[in-house]
C-alpha cells in the first residue's frame, strides 16, 4: 500500500526532514491536528483542551481532542485513530510517558509531527518538540510557600521567626509522568537542608520517591496515605504541621483525611498544605483558609504556545524554544518553549487569578 511504501522510503530519514519535506508540499492549511489529554477529572485539563481546540481552529485547522480518562489503552488507540484519520500534527499529553513509543513510530513514518504537552513523552526519539512549564521550579516554589507558610522564611525570602522543629509530610506525583519527580527534585532541593539541620521532621519517616508517590494523581490515593499515616506516627498526639502536596486534587484528598482526623477546627487548625494548578475548588479552599497555597501555570498561555509551534511546524517554519538542555527523554533532548510558574496564597489569589480573568468573583465566591 502507498502507505507501506512511504514507511519504508523515509524509514533512515530524520525528523527533521520528514518535518520540512511534508510541510513543503503545501497540503498543511486548513489540516486536521490531533490532539489527546489525559483526562476530564482535572479541571485544568479541561481549559488546556478547550483553549488548545479554540486557538487552532482560529489559525484555520480542524481539530480532534479526545480525553482517555487516565486510561493508557485508550490513550493509544486515539493517537492511532487520528493518524488514520489523517492527523497532520498531534499534540500530545501523555498518561504514561513511557508508553507512546510504537505510536510516535507510526507517526513520524507518516511524516507527522510530534509535540509533546506538559508532560515529556520518554524514550522515544519521535517527539519533535516540547511545551511545558518549568517544572523544577514548580517544586522550588511549593516547598518555598511550604517554608513561608510555616514561617520558617519571610515572604521576600528572609530567613522568618519561627525555628521549629515542625513536623512534615511528603506527597510526590504519578511515578510515570516524567514532571512528577521533577517536582520532588525541586521541592526536595529547598527542603533537604531544613530537614537536615532539624527544622523540618518527616516524622513517618517516608522521605523517597516511591514511597511518596501516588499513582495517576488519584486523590482517593492520597487521602488514604494521609489516613494511614495519621494513624500509625500520629496516635500519640503529635501533631503534623505541614505537607508537601505537588497538585490541588491530592490536597483535597490530604486535607479531608485531616478533617477526619480532628484538624480544621480553632483550637487544631489544618497543617500548611501545598497544592498545584490553581483549581477552583482549591483556590476557594485558599479562601476559606483550608488549603495554604497552590501553584499557579496559567494553562491558557501554554495552549498558546502549543498553538503557535503547531502553525510554525506545519508552515514548514521554526517555531520558537528557549530551552535546549533541561527535557531529556532518555532518547533525546527535546527542544522546549518553557513558561514560568507562579505561587499563589489567600493574599494574591485576587491578582493573579481573578484580575488575569482566570476566574471570575462569581466563580469563587
Ligand atoms: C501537571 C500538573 C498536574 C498533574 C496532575 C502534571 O503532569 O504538570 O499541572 O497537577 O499532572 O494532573
Amino acid at each position: 500500500s502507498a502507505l507501506v511504501l512511504a514507511t519504508a522510503m523515509t524509514a533512515c530519514g530524520s525528523s527533521e526532514k520528514s518535518i520540512d519535506k511534508k510541510a513543503k508540499s503545501g497540503d498543511t492549511k486548513g489540516a486536521l491536528i490531533g490532539v489527546t489529554m489525559p483526562t476530564k477529572s482535572s479541571e485544568r485539563w479541561i481549559r488546556d483542551g478547550n483553549t488548545l481546540k479554540a486557538d487552532l481552529e482560529k489559525l484555520g485547522y480542524k481539530v480532534d481532542l479526545q480525553y482517555a480518562e487516565n486510561d493508557i489503552p485508550t490513550q493509544v488507540s486515539q493517537i492511532e485513530n487520528q493518524i488514520t484519520k489523517g492527523a497532520k500534527l498531534l499534540v500530545v499529553a501523555s498518561i504514561d510517558g513511557t508508553a507512546l513509543t510504537s505510536q510516535l513510530q507510526e507517526a513520524h513514518q507518516n511524516h507527522i509531527p510530534v509535540i509533546s504537552y506538559d508532560r515529556l513523552i520518554m524514550r522515544s526519539p519521535d517527539v519533535d518538540y516540547y511545551v511545558t512549564f518549568d517544572n523544577f521550579k514548580v517544586g522550588v516554589e511549593q516547598a518555598t510557600s511550604l517554608l513561608t507558610g510555616l514561617k520558617i522564611k519571610n515572604e521576600d525570602g528572609s530567613e522568618g521567626k519561627a525555628k521549629g522543629p515542625f513536623n512534615i509530610e511528603l506527597f510526590a506525583g504519578s511515578p510515570d509522568d516524567n514532571n512528577a519527580p521533577f517536582f520532588y527534585n525541586g521541592a526536595m532541593s529547598v527542603l533537604k537542608p531544613y530537614i537536615d539541620k532539624g527544622t523540618l521532621v518527616v516524622k513517618s519517616g517516608q522521605t523517597d520517591f516511591k514511597t511518596m508517590a501516588i499513582l495517576r494523581w488519584d486523590p482517593a490515593t492520597a487521602q488514604k496515605r494521609m489516613e494511614d499515616i495519621l494513624t500509625k506516627t500520629y496516635r500519640g498526639g503529635a501533631k503534623v504541621d505541614g505537607v508537601l502536596s505537588p497538585y490541588d486534587g491530592l490536597s483535597i484528598g490530604i486535607l479531608s483525611a485531616l478533617k477526619s482526623n480532628g484538624y480544621g477546627t480553632p483550637s487544631q487548625p489544618y497543617p500548611v498544605v501545598t497544592g498545584q494548578d490553581a483549581e477552583r475548588a482549591s483556590v476557594k479552599s485558599i479562601l476559606a483558609g483550608e488549603q495554604y497555597s497552590t501553584i499557579f501555570k496559567d494553562v491558557r498561555k501554554l495552549a498558546d504556545e502549543a498553538a503557535k509551534m503547531s502553525d510554525a511546524i506545519l508552515k514548514g517554519g521554526k517555531p520558537q524554544v528557549n530551552n535546549t538542555t533541561d527535557y531529556n527523554n532518555t532518547k533525546k533532548v527535546v527542544p522546549t518553549q518553557m513558561l514560568q510558574p507562579v505561587i499563589v496564597n489567600k493574599a494574591n489569589v485576587q491578582t493573579e487569578l481573578v484580575q488575569s480573568g482566570y476566574y471570575t468573583q462569581a466563580q469563587l465566591g
